[in-house]
């Protein structure tokens, strides 16, 4: 989608990217507040006090993403062998200390040269999802900032040396896993924007700090999933209770504008 149609302070559909018209009294929107109001409403149609509400509304994505495509079931040097602690999460955060440093990065506008990873082999709970004796390994990754001290848009140029950041890591706890790697596929937070429409690579919408969070998400007055604009509504993570894969945002969001008569 483009474009919300906006007339007289009420919604009146949407324009898709072909640039189709549809025409509608109720528009939900599913994606961030900013990208909203901002990419898909436009400032021009907004009330300037709800304006820089959104504005202040913080995003500051600081996660990236590591797929690998595996040759075989890795072997973790502290519990070696198959078994059931590979199906579960498996959290790569030795000590605060660590964490600290990693998020040190961070602040001073770096990704974590070793990063907090928190790990899960997918495909020994649905072998589908890999050819026989292959697997895939998914590595969430902390701290990746969005604005890189030498500015977001210079992530395509750190991606590789962010992977390579992972899987040292990974080499430390699984040695000899760099061989079992016949594919991996890096997400930064630039890649979330872009591929996704997560602004500033933000998997929940806006960060999930105490000042956005109840009835200040994602900005005091306008918590209820409604908006100023009559006729359309926010039903995603950047709304309360805020993101996590729950679906409690777009659920409430839904009674809501069921109570409201909105749509019949
Ligand atoms: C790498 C990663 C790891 C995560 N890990 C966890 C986890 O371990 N635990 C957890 O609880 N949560 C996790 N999350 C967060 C969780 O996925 C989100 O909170 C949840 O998906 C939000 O759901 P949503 O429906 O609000 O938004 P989304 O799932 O973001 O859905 C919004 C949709 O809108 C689409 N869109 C954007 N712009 C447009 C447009 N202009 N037109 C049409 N469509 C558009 C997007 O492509 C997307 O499909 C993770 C997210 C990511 C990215």
């Amino acid at each position: 989608m483009s474009r919300i149609l906006v007339e007289n302070g009420r919604t009146s559909g949407v324009v898709l990217e072909d640039g189709e018209e549809i025409s509608a009294s109720t528009v939900v929107s599913a994606v961030d507040p900013r990208r909203t109001f901002f990419g898909l409403v436009g400032e021009e149609n907004l009330d300037p006090e709800f304006a820089a509400g959104i504005r202040r509304f913080r995003l500051r994505g600081s996660s990236g993403k590591v797929n690998l495509a595996l040759d075989g079931l890795p072997e973790f040097a502290c519990r070696p062998g198959a078994g059931a602690h590979l199906k579960g999460d498996i959290t790569i955060a030795p000590s605060f200390q660590y964490l600290e440093t990693a998020y040190q990065d961070a602040k001073e506008g770096r990704w974590s040269r070793k990063p907090f990873l928190d790990i899960v082999i997918p495909s020994l709970t649905d072998p589908t999802l890999a050819p026989p004796g292959k697997h895939v390994m998914s590595c969430f990754v902390q701290y990746a900032p969005y604005a890189l001290a030498e500015g977001p848009e210079t992530w395509p140029s750190q991606r590789e040396a962010f992977g390579d950041a992972v899987i040292r890591v990974l080499e430390e706890y699984c040695p000899g896993i760099s061989s079992l790697i016949l594919h991996r596929h890096i997400l930064t937070p630039w890649d979330l924007e872009k591929e996704y429409g997560l602004t500033e690579g933000n998997i929940f919408h806006g960060e999930l700090g105490l000042d956005q969070l109840g009835f200040m998400r994602p900005v005091p007055g306008w918590a209820r999933w409604k908006s100023p604009i009559h006729g359309l509504w926010m039903c995603a993570s950047g709304t309360h209770p805020g993101g996590g894969v729950m679906g409690a945002s777009g659920g409430l969001a839904a009674r809501e504008i069921l109570a409201a008569g909105a749509v019949s």
